[in-house]
């Protein structure tokens, strides 16, 4: 029988509900909608640097079109400084469609950064169409996973539990492969000085992985450079939120996923303190579940 897989909940920082629009002004020139096939054919050829590649560069309003030229905080340097990249890309745009941008465009706000869901889409398209087209939502982990899948996830959090109160409620982490469901490797703490069981347990399947290659097993969609990480496609198991300095050899290591069941408080890399899990200015990303029973 399925066990329940309520008590599975995804740590994440993502907005649930529409976030205020930050805008930006831009600059947009007003042409007569009878050079709208001249302007399709400028915006194809177009090579305008433009940071608001998301939005739709012409909007149709009665008998015109406003077609964004620029920032509206580059436009008079573009204008006045002829050595600009765009400088004569403005001229011939002004030429093409005999519009004047001096006296034929105004200011206007435009969102500055992509929406997330379909909602934030929805309201924000009402101040400038966008063309980007927000992911689909996650699924809830119940949905995200197969009958099996939870199964092998819910047995290792038991295991993992089982471990710890052998040992007098330490803390245990577990790397497995999920594909194999198999345990590759696991850490105490206080097995190591530093006290970071996840250190612990990424030497282990380091050792683990050295020792397959040795034999010749290929680990299974692993090609060229992916082989070189060495935990991508697994998952870790932890009883405690890992701290900040395991969250950072967690990432690095590539893992895919990362299910704990006790939050760290000061000390956690996901929810207790950093989200470090889905932090865009680092170079990788993954799912963060808590198991709250
Ligand atoms: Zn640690």
């Amino acid at each position: 029988m399925e066990e329940s897989f309520e008590h599975v909940i995804r740590i994440t920082r993502e907005p649930t509900s529409p976030r205020d629009c930050i805008i930006i002004q831009a600059r947009i020139a007003k042409v007569h909608k009878s050079k709208g096939k001249c302007i399709m054919n400028m915006l194809n050829a177009y090579s305008f640097q433009m940071n608001l590649s998301f939005l739709k560069r012409v909007s149709r309003q009665d008998e015109h079109l406003n077609v964004i030229i620029c920032e509206e905080n580059e436009f008079q340097t573009i204008i006045d400084d002829e050595t600009h990249p765009n400088h004569g890309l403005i001229q011939s745009f002004q030429q093409q469609t005999e519009t004047d941008l001096l006296s034929n465009s105004f200011i206007q706000s435009v969102p500055s950064q992509l929406p997330k869901f379909r909602q934030e889409l929805e309201l924000w398209s009402k101040i400038w169409p966008i063309s980007y087209t927000p992911p689909p939502p996650t699924p809830t982990p119940s949905e995200e996973f197969n009958v099996s899948q939870k199964k092998f996830i819910l047995d290792t959090m038991k295991e993992c539990k089982r471990l710890s109160a052998q040992e007098q409620g330490a803390n245990i982490v577990m790397i497995v492969d999920p594909l194999q469901q198999k345990i590759l490797s696991l850490g105490r703490i206080g097995t190591l000085i530093c006290d970071h069981p996840v250190m612990e347990a990424l030497r282990s399947a380091a050792l683990t992985v050295i020792q397959s290659k040795q034999s010749g097993e290929k680990r299974k969609g692993m090609e060229g450079e992916e082989e070189q990480y060495l935990c991508k496609g697994f998952y870790l198991f932890s009883i405690q939120e890992p701290c900040i300095m395991c969250g950072m050899a967690i990432l690095h290591s590539r893992f895919d996923k990362v299910f704990y069941s006790t939050p760290s408080c000061e000390r956690g890399a996901f929810e207790s303190r950093y989200s470090i899990h889905e932090d865009g200015r680092l170079n990788h990303s993954f799912q963060v579940y808590r198991i709250t029973s």
